[in-house]
């Protein structure tokens, strides 16, 4: 298959771009687009052919459902059996953006774009481009990470590029994402709302707006016999070629530790690469160095973050030593999608 590639900013978005991306969408095709979170791969959700060949594309476990994508409440009153009361409270302050939310399904809905679920989840993003995307498609726009699934989410164009050229329509380039890190996952079918997945909207902050907010219990702990709610959860998702390894610590003590794993695997013949943020990376005197962001904004970590997994993949290191990083704001989210990455294998300092 041919992938048509265009590139396209916020101030043409009534060009021919965004109408071609509508009507492969509308003719049951695939079209991946940038978001704030990161880069989607568009279907017609309502359309169970559509949807499949998301499955197709990226690889994806069919037990595993995709979000379904609006611009407005409208759409979201078609799409779901009943809008709970603290579901408008939370839409009200965060939609648009990045924030997904689960809902009893309406008839309309496939099962096919739910994995079998009689629950949706559903999205309203805020980025111009998605919208207007989503708007050109129809309405109900399914959308997973532009991906080959268990690789690290695409955070630009030519991330969908190198996972997913040849094999779906359209890649609408829109440029680097803002946020970097998957939407929250807020489950509004539980009492009380339980968070199935951390992201840039908080615990802290649907807190204050619903009070009591539970977290899935199979996110804090890798050998929970519970499987996690959000079945995208169970996967080694995110995961880069090379090993990888959290070092987690005072900071003199993880560059130091970090620069002695890093001599020893290299006396081996390894290639080692190093994640350090802006604070230490001139502490670091062997391997491949890169710097993720500064401590001094938790979002500038978010944002490189699958980036750097992927360069680490184009340069062939034999494993990857990355510092913690703090669970405040969106380090929670960052340091979830961390330890997956490594498989949970963590040193303590
Ligand atoms: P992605 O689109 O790649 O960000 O993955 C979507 C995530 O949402 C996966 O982890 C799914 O398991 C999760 N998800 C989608 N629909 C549901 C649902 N109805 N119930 C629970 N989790 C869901
Ligand atoms: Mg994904």
């Amino acid at each position: 298959m041919k992938t048509i590639i265009s590139k396209i900013d916020n101030r043409q978005l009534n060009n021919d771009v965004i109408k071609k991306a509508g009507n492969i969408l509308q003719e049951g095709g695939l079209v991946a687009f940038p978001t704030e979170t990161v880069y989607g791969l568009g279907a017609d959700a309502l359309n169970e052919n559509a949807a499949k060949k998301i499955y197709a594309a990226k690889g994806r476990p069919s037990d595993n459902p995709l979000i379904i994508h609006i611009t407005s409440m409208g759409a979201l009153e078609k799409i779901v059996s009943h809008i709970p009361a603290a579901a408008r409270i939370v839409a009200k302050k965060y939609w648009p953006g990045p924030l997904t939310m689960i809902f009893n399904k309406s008839g309309i809905v496939p099962y096919g774009t739910t994995g079998g679920l009689d629950t949706v989840a559903v999205r309203m993003p805020s980025h111009e481009i998605a919208c207007a995307v989503i708007e050109a498609g129809g309405g109900y726009i399914a959308a997973p990470s532009a991906n080959t699934s268990g690789r690290p989410s695409p955070t630009r164009a030519e991330h969908v590029e190198a996972d997913l050229k040849g094999k779906i329509d359209m890649i609408v380039d829109g440029g680097p994402v803002e946020i970097g890190v998957e939407s929250t996952i807020l489950d509004m079918s539980l009492t009380p709302p339980m968070i199935l997945r951390p992201g840039a909207v908080t615990k802290e902050m649907l807190e204050e707006l619903l009070g009591e907010v539970a977290v899935d219990a199979a996110l804090f702990d890798e050998d929970s016999k519970k499987a996690p709610k959000a079945p995208g959860m169970k996967y080694r998702h995110y995961a880069p070629k090379a090993k990888l390894c959290v070092v987690e610590g005072d900071e003199a003590a993880v560059v130091k530790e970090i620069n002695r794993i890093t001599d020893e695997s290299m006396r081996e013949g390894k290639k080692v690469g190093i994640i350090g943020t802006q604070e230490t990376v001139g502490n670091y005197l062997n391997g491949v160095v890169k710097c993720i962001g500064t401590r001094q904004d938790e979002a500038t970590i978010a944002n490189h973050l699958y980036a750097v997994l992927r360069e680490f993949d184009e340069e062939n290191v034999d494993c990857i030593l990355s510092e913690a990083f703090s669970e405040s704001g969106i380090g929670d989210a960052v340091m979830n999608r961390l330890l997956k990455a490594a498989g949970y294998h963590i040193i303590q300092v």
